[in-house]
Order: structure tokens, then C-alpha cells, then sequence
């Protein structure tokens, strides 16, 4: 006699959860949350308080890094059984830079339905407000910690023509903006520390700047940084600086114009541009 109840696969949701502010969870996180059978997080006494927060009951399994294999296995069974689950990270959204992607590559293989909401992540909630004008950027994540590592990494960046994005823990940041100075050279830097918190602090500045400032020691906190390119010293044979100073002698533009128009059309920093003509326009003065 086979089963009168066919089991249909259940389906694994992926939740973002806030980076700081619990008012940033979205209204069909919390329902799916509520509604899961089963939530599997990063770190089960993290999400807990969350929930908590939220008056939700759901129970929790543990799904973290060193054991993403094992758990993918549990939850590809559980899925089978018919439940579904909501998978969770300690914050943001899973799977950028945070455990998720071993089990969602398992699924896929076995043709098992991912549902990925949208949400919080220190990634978007960053390059939103840092002024970004070029059409892509390259996200990086961390570095590695070994300082080896580390430079050859950055160095390996260094030609890229699009900002370069990473994400960086409170005691590594002096490291992370020494190495880039050292390897890049002095470039345009933005930092987003503390997203959604109390003390949250956009700048932009140089790297030596914004390596002064960290240097200072009163910048605990999380932190996106955004790296822009190097400026190219030759286009189609001229040099930024004969390009600004065609345009100081030869247009009406004025100097803030001119570093748009030039930051556009090279796709380059347009503080780091505004800078070099400033010193150009005052020697004309
Ligand atoms: N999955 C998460 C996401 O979608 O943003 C990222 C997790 S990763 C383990 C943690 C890193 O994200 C932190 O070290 C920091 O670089 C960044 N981050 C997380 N929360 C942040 C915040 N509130 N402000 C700035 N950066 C944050």
C-alpha cells in the first residue's frame, strides 16, 4: 500500500536579519521566521535574542562555519521530510562573507527550492552612502589576517578600475589601511563604520587620512571600507593634469564643473580630481 500523504519538499528561506538597528528587519522576514518549521543559524544564542525580541517561538538548529558540510546534509533531510527552514546569519545577509553557501549549492544539486528575501547588509547599506558614481564596484570582503597575504591580495587589486570594497573587523582596520597605503599609494577612501548603530560615521577622506584617524584608537566599531582606483596618469596620451589645465585656459567650466565633467568621463574620484585642480587653478590666481 503506498503513502495516501505524497510529502512535498519543504523550501529553505534566506533571512537577512539588522546590522544593529532591530527595527531594519523586514515585515516577511518575521513572517517566515515565525512560520518556518525550523530556523538554522549561524549562532542559535545570537538568533534567539532576536527572536525573543520579536515574540517568535520557532525552534533553532546551529549552522556555522565549521560545520556547514554536516548541517547542509541535516537540513537537506529535513527539507525532504517536507519542512521548510528559514536559514539566518548574526547579521546581515547570509552567505556574504557569513556560512549559507554550502548548503545552498547542496539544494540547488538536488533540485530543492531556495528562496532568498531581501534585506539588511553592510554591503548595500554602505556603497548607498558613499557617493559611488561608477557603474560597478568589486566586493572583496575581508582580507586575509596574515600580513603576506594580505599585500599580495592588495596588490593584485591594484590596477582594478572599479572601487574595491571589504569589510573589516574593529582591531584590523589600522592593518587594513596601512597595507593599502603601502601597497596602492595614496588613493580615495570611504569607511561606514557602525551602520545602523548609535555611533554610526561616514567619512571619506585619503588613506593616510583615514588611517591617522584609526590610528587614533576611538573608531571601535564594524566597517565597510570602499577603496576608489588609482588616477590614471595618461589619457589617450594626456595626462589628468594637462586635461584640467586645457580646460582652466581654454573653457568657462568652473573648477568644480570641470572636476565632475573629468571625474565622469574618467571614471575617477571627483574629490581626488577637485584636488588636483584646485592646486592648478590657484596657481593661475
Ligand atoms: N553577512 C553580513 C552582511 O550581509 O553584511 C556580513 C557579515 S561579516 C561576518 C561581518 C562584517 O560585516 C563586519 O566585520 C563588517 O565589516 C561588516 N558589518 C556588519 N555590520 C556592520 C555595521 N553595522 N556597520 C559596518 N559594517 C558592518
Amino acid at each position: 500500500m503506498t503513502s495516501d500523504v505524497q510529502k512535498t519538499a519543504g523550501t529553505l528561506y534566506i533571512v537577512p536579519t539588522p546590522i544593529g538597528n532591530l527595527e531594519d528587519i523586514t515585515l516577511r522576514s518575521l513572517r517566515i521566521l515565525k512560520e518556518v518549521d525550523l530556523i538554522a543559524a549561524e549562532d542559535t544564542r545570537h538568533t534567539k535574542r532576536l527572536l525573543n525580541h520579536f515574540s517568535i517561538e520557532t525552534p533553532l538548529i546551529s549552522y556555522y562555519r565549521e560545520k556547514e558540510i554536516e548541517r547542509s546534509e541535516e537540513i537537506l533531510r529535513r527539507l525532504q521530510e517536507g519542512q521548510n527552514i528559514a536559514l539566518v546569519s548574526d547579521a546581515g545577509t547570509p552567505g556574504i562573507s557569513d556560512p549559507g553557501a554550502v548548503v545552498v549549492n547542496l539544494l540547488h544539486e538536488h533540485g530543492l527550492t531556495v528562496v532568498p528575501l531581501p534585506g539588511p547588509s553592510a554591503l548595500t547599506t554602505a556603497l548607498s552612502a558613499s557617493g559611488l558614481t561608477s557603474s560597478g564596484f568589486l566586493f572583496v570582503g575581508f582580507l586575509p589576517s596574515k600580513k603576506g597575504q594580505r599585500q599580495k591580495l592588495l596588490s593584485s587589486l591594484s590596477a582594478s578600475e572599479y572601487p574595491v570594497v571589504f569589510y573589516e573587523s574593529p582591531h584590523r582596520i589600522d592593518s587594513l589601511l596601512g597595507d593599502a597605503l603601502e601597497v596602492l599609494g595614496e588613493r580615495q577612501c570611504f569607511w561606514a563604520r557602525e551602520l545602523t548603530k548609535n555611533y554610526e560615521d561616514l567619512q571619506h577622506g585619503t588613506l593616510s587620512s583615514l588611517l591617522a584617524k584609526s590610528l587614533e584608537g576611538r573608531n571601535r566599531g564594524e566597517f565597510v571600507v570602499i577603496i576608489w582606483p588609482g588616477v590614471k596618469e595618461e589619457v589617450q596620451g594626456q595626462t589628468v593634469e594637462e586635461l584640467l589645465l586645457w580646460y582652466r585656459d581654454n573653457s568657462e567650466l568652473s573648477l568644480k564643473d570641470v572636476s565632475r565633467r573629468l571625474a565622469s568621463d574618467l571614471g575617477l574620484s571627483r574629490s581626488q580630481i577637485y584636488q588636483q585642480a584646485l592646486s592648478l587653478w590657484k596657481e593661475k590666481d
